[in-house]
């Protein structure tokens, strides 16, 4: 670590960030910085910092390193790392909790328009149950006017035409799945993340 944060930093840590972060995130305090994890990471190659790293940086404190982070935006959800660390330690959900907090603060997302995906993803579970990507697509575009970009235009309509043609991409549509369960989801998470939070 001492080559990303100098010792200045790490007397300058945020030690009630790192407590609140450990309070929310099981067995946090538990890393010994084996890198099992980042070692699996699919998309570790394309983060600033490595999974293990981010752990660390919390646990000094360096709220800014950590919520200014392209890694807990990059982060896939893919559950390899929890289910390779020793210690039991609910990395995907702290990832959360940091993108959870990085919005809160209002740092300006290192990745573009990632929060805007993630915003528009969540929304869709939320009133629909499922995801269906020919509307998912086109409220991300609305929301982003990504499209407006010279030549992205042309470039997205082909590749959703394309898509289309080979049955990848459906026609959006108005129909729910189990949206009573899904909803409830949601209210579990909401109930749980106040719980954790004090
Ligand atoms: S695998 Fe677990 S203990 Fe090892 S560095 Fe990652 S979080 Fe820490
Ligand atoms: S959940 Fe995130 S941090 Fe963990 S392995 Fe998958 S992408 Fe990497």
């Amino acid at each position: 670590m001492s080559n990303i944060v100098s010792n200045e930093q790490i007397r300058l840590g945020d030690r009630e960030f790192s407590r609140k972060i450990c309070r929310q995130v099981k067995n946090l305090s538990r890393c010994y910085q084996c890198s099992m994890c980042s070692d699996g990471c699919p998309v570790a190659y394309a983060m600033d910092y490595y999974p293990n790293q981010i752990i660390h940086l919390v646990q000094l404190g360096l709220k800014e390193k950590v919520l200014q982070s392209t890694a807990i935006w990059i982060c896939a959800s893919c559950e390899t790392c929890a289910s390779r660390c020793p210690n039991d330690i609910e990395i995907v959900h702290m990832m959360d909790v940091l993108r959870g907090e990085s919005l809160e603060v209002g740092f300006k997302n290192p990745v573009q328009n990632i929060s805007k995906f993630h915003e528009v993803f969540l929304g869709q579970i939320r009133k629909k149950g499922r995801i269906d990507e020919g509307s998912l697509l086109l409220s991300y575009e609305l929301k982003t006017l990504d499209f407006l970009s010279a030549g992205n235009l042309r470039e997205e309509g082909r590749l959703g035409l394309e898509m289309f043609r080979k049955g990848k991409l459906k026609l959006p549509s108005g129909k729910r799945h189990a949206h009573r369960a899904v909803k409830e989801i949601f209210k579990k998470v909401h109930s749980r993340e106040n719980t954790r939070g004090h």
